[in-house]
Parts: C-alpha cells; sequence; structure tokens
C-alpha cells in the first residue's frame, strides 16, 4: 500500500488513550485476549474431555491417540493461518476477516458445549482451525496499522499486545479448567464460548470508535475478472478435499493414523514452498535471498522450541494429571491449573526481559545468539522432568515443583525466543511478502505441532526418562550447534539484527 495512504489510516486511529498507546491497541488487545482465553481455556480441557471414559463425562479415546489429535488439532490451529491472510490480502482486508474468524470461533466452542460425542469433537475442530486461521494472524497484523513507520512506541505496543495474550491465557484455565474439571467439561466449552462472545462483542462495539480506518484495506485485490477463475478452483479444491476425506472416512482408508502422516507431511512441504516461492520470485533482491538462506536455521530452531513449549499442553498436562502429586500444601489441585503456568510466568518476566534487553542496549546477544538461548532453556525444562523418575520411579507421585520448574524454564526461552522472532520475521522476509509473514511466523508453530504429532506417541510411563532426555538433549545440541552458527547467519543478515 502507498505511503500516503497508510498516513491516513494512522490518522484515521485517536492516536492516544490506552496507556499512551493509540486507541486501537485496546479494541486489538481485548478482542485477542478473550480470543485466547477461549482458545486456552478449551485446551486446557480438551486432552482430559478425549481420554476420560464416558463415565467420567469424557470421550474414553486411547490417550496416545488423544496426542496425536492434539497435537494435529495445534498446528491446523496456526496452519489454516495462511487461509486467514490470503482472504485478508485479497478479499476482506484484515478487519473484516476478523470478525467472521470470531464467529466461526464461537460456534465452535458452542458446538463442542452442547453434550454431544466424537463427530461434535471434529466438526469443533474444523470450525476453530478455520475461525484462529482467519482472526489471529490478522488481529496481530492490525496492531502494525495503527502505528506509523517511525513510531517509537510500536515495538512496546507489540509486548502490550503479546501481554494481553498472555493475560486471556492466564485466567483462561482457572476458570474454565476449574468449571469443566469440577462440574462438567461441557459447561466448560460453554464458558470458552462466552469468552469468544465477548472478544467479538468488543471488537464490533469499539471498532469503528477506536481503529478507524485500520484493517479496511484489502492489500491486492483480486480483479473482477480474476475472481471467476479463482473460485472456481478454490470451490474444484474445497470438494475435492471434502469429496476424498468422505471416501476416506467411509471406506475407512483415511484413519486417523493416516491423517497425523498427512498433516506431518504438510508441515514440512508448506514451509519448505513458501521458501523457495519467496527465493525465487523476481521480485526478492540479492539482499532478500541472503537474508532468506538466514532465515532458514531460525526457522528449524524455533520450530524445535515449539515442539516442546507445545507439548505443555498435552505431555505435561498428561504428566499434571497422573503422574503428580495433586494434593499439594493443603490444598486439591486440579491438574488443568498447571496450564496457568506458563502465561503467569509470561507476564511476570516479559517486563525482566524487556528491562534486561534495553539494559544491555547494543551489548545483547544477536537474534540467532537469543535463539540458541531459548532452545537452551526449553532443553533444560524437558531435562529437568527426568529426574522425578530417576529419583524416586514411576510408581509414587511426583511434586508439582517439578511441572512449577519445567514451565519456568521454558518461559526463559519462550521470552528469548518468541517476541524476537516475530520481529525478525517482519524484518527477514522479502518485502513483497510482508502481508504473509505473521502467518510465516506461526508456520513455525504448525510445523513443530505437525512433526509432535509423530513423537508424542512414544511417551509412557516406562519411557519416560528416555523420552524427556532425547528431546530434552536434541534441544540442546541444536542450540549449540546455532550458537556456533550465529556470527555467520548474523552476517547474511544484512544488517537486520
Ligand atoms: N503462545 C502464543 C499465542 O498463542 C504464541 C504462539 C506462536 O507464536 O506460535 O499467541
Ligand atoms: N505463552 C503462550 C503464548 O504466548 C501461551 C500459553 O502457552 O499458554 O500465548
Amino acid at each position: 500500500m502507498d505511503n500516503n495512504y497508510k498516513q491516513k489510516i494512522v490518522q484515521s486511529v485517536p492516536q492516544k488513550g490506552f496507556f499512551g498507546h493509540p486507541k486501537g491497541l485496546f479494541t486489538l488487545f481485548f478482542t485477542e485476549f478473550w480470543e485466547r482465553f477461549s482458545y486456552y481455556g478449551m485446551k486446557a480441557l480438551l486432552l482430559y474431555y478425549m481420554y476420560y471414559s464416558v463415565s467420567e463425562g469424557g470421550l474414553g479415546l486411547d490417550k496416545s491417540t488423544a496426542l496425536a489429535i492434539m497435537s494435529i488439532y495445534g498446528s491446523l490451529v496456526y496452519m489454516s493461518g495462511i487461509i486467514g491472510g490470503w482472504i485478508a490480502d485479497r478479499l476482506l482486508g484484515t478487519s473484516r476477516t476478523v470478525f467472521y474468524g470470531g464467529v466461526l470461533i464461537m460456534l465452535g466452542h458452542i458446538v463442542l458445549a452442547l453434550p454431544s460425542g466424537t463427530t461434535a469433537l471434529f466438526v469443533s475442530m474444523v470450525l476453530i482451525v478455520i475461525g484462529t486461521g482467519l482472526l489471529k494472524p490478522n488481529v496481530s497484523s492490525i496492531v502494525g496499522d495503527v502505528y506509523s513507520e517511525e513510531d517509537a512506541r510500536r515495538d512496546s505496543g507489540f509486548s502490550i499486545f503479546y501481554m494481553g495474550i498472555n493475560a486471556g491465557a492466564l485466567i483462561a484455565p482457572l476458570i474454565v479448567g476449574t468449571i469443566g474439571q469440577e462440574y462438567n467439561f461441557h459447561l466448560g466449552f460453554g464458558i470458552a464460548a462466552i469468552g469468544m462472545f465477548i472478544g467479538l462483542a468488543v471488537f464490533v462495539a469499539t471498532k469503528k470508535k477506536n481503529l478507524g480506518l485500520a484493517g479496511t484495506y484489502v492489500a491486492n485485490p483480486l480483479a473482477p475478472e480474476e475472481k471467476k477463475k479463482v473460485f472456481t478452483r478454490i470451490g474444484l479444491a474445497v470438494a475435492l478435499i471434502a469429496g476424498l476425506g468422505t471416501a476416506g472416512i467411509v471406506t475407512g482408508t483415511l484413519t486417523i493414523d493416516r491423517f497425523v502422516t498427512l498433516v506431518s507431511i504438510l508441515g514440512i512441504v508448506i514451509p519448505a514452498m513458501y521458501f523457495i516461492v519467496m527465493y525465487r520470485s523476481e521480485k526478492t533482491t540479492d539482499v532478500e535471498r541472503s537474508r532468506l538462506l538466514a532465515y532458514i536455521p531460525l526457522f528449524i530452531a524455533a520450530m524445535m522450541f515449539w515442539a516442546i513449549q507445545e507439548q505443555g499442553s498435552n505431555i505435561l498436562a498428561l504428566y499434571a494429571d497422573e503422574r503428580v502429586q495433586l494434593q499439594f500444601a493443603g490444598i486439591e489441585l486440579k491438574s488443568s491449573w498447571f496450564q496457568t503456568l506458563n502465561p503467569l510466568f509470561i507476564v511476570t518476566l516479559a517486563p525482566v526481559f524487556a528491562w534486561l534487553w534495553m539494559k544491555l542496549g547494543k551489548r545483547q546477544p544477536s537474534t540467532a545468539k537469543k535463539f540458541s538461548l531459548g532452545l537452551f532453556f526449553a532443553g533444560l525444562s524437558f531435562l529437568v522432568m527426568i529426574f522425578p523418575a530417576y529419583l524416586n520411579g514411576t510408581d509414587s507421585l511426583a511434586s508439582p515443583l517439578w511441572l512449577v520448574l519445567s514451565f519456568f524454564l521454558v518461559v526463559l526461552g519462550e521470552l528469548c525466543l518468541s517476541p524476537v522472532g516475530l520481529a525478525a520475521t517482519t524484518k527477514l522476509a522479502p518485502s513483497a511478502f510482508s502481508a504473509q509473514t505473521m502467518s510465516l511466523w506461526f508456520l513455525t508453530n504448525a510445523s513443530a505441532q505437525a512433526i509432535n504429532a509423530k513423537i508424542v506417541g512414544y511417551y509412557t510411563e516406562e519411557t519416560e526418562i528416555v523420552y524427556f532426555g532425547i528431546i530434552g538433549g536434541a534441544a540442546i545440541l541444536l542450540g549449540i550447534l546455532l550458537f556456533l552458527l550465529s556470527p555467520k547467519i548474523q552476517k547474511m543478515m544484512k544488517g537486520v539484527n
């Protein structure tokens, strides 16, 4: 979009009114707060809902299937950002796309809130996968639109937004998790639906006043003559996928196992295609090509990091429910509450890290070094989980403090990697593809979870030590490798740091 129009957008947003930030940030903060509340609230219950027996209110799936489904679901939720980016870019603009996304997500939670079985679960998943793909990357990219390019508040705006995400994720397990585990899973999912409804209401009620023109712009609209062709192709593709899917299910060829394999392959193929297309595009300059190559090791590191971080809501959630002494200091803990630890540590430590980077100024580690720190802490967070079984075996329950320590360590890594990675992605992606950079970053997480789906099945009490040991060790090794390569990577980044 041309600069004049960018300025017009910024001028249409009241530039003060939310902690010294543009008023638009209020709308985006609370929309995303409530969306994440619904997502992480649902996620805190979902694993238990899937493998608890029918008499306990669950679906009675076997554990390793439930773990794999969690990963595939998490992967698709972030993979679908590609669709959301495309729809915003070419058809609706970000703001309207966010709205439709929110509606689909809310419907998804409502389906889960109704007391029905496995089919309802899959319907809900489809709605939430598409809905989140429409909402999440786009609400994040509107944050970038409410500041002018030179605005010094920009970075801190993103940090405040990240706090909103985690504040939503923090209270969700305590409310949705508690109600779901204390009373009834469906009631819990119902609260998640109400959360998304509040998010939508905030968005609709305040967007005109606070966001002005931000998000209304369609960056690269489909020309009317293109429309017919593109829609026909999309229609055919959707029909083909639906047809093959139905045929697969009816004939029994499309098993959950095969679906898992399919998504795992997509998790590798999609980012690889992204890189190839960007690298070979005529619009990409030589400097940008070098930056793209530098981005590849960072992408792989981020994948490894999210592979561990995201197991917090499946492997560690299972661990919390089965391996942890939940009677602690006179209270009866709920396993879903452990999901609150990651966002709690993020919210408390994010300001400390912001201060640290500022204090270090020019002496702070380079992006690649921060990524290797991220991997190092993620690796440690798994290695400490060896101890309970190593010290006391798997017959006695572990202290909940081990999990607290593990979540604490992974968050140290997350704060070195996640905000930095998002910023680096926007700077390293070729400018012709800048609109898609949010989705590119979320692909690091999508690919990680796609691969997790293949890995999580190896976790059992018997394999616990080896499982945490190998994955934790691999992350640390990769971290060391990245550290050694970091001067070279930094050079290839051509001035971006
Ligand atoms: N946990 C964060 C969120 O839900 C970040 C996910 C990511 O960047 O992959 O927004
Ligand atoms: N830290 C994650 C993210 O930033 C939230 C979570 O895992 O609960 O949103």
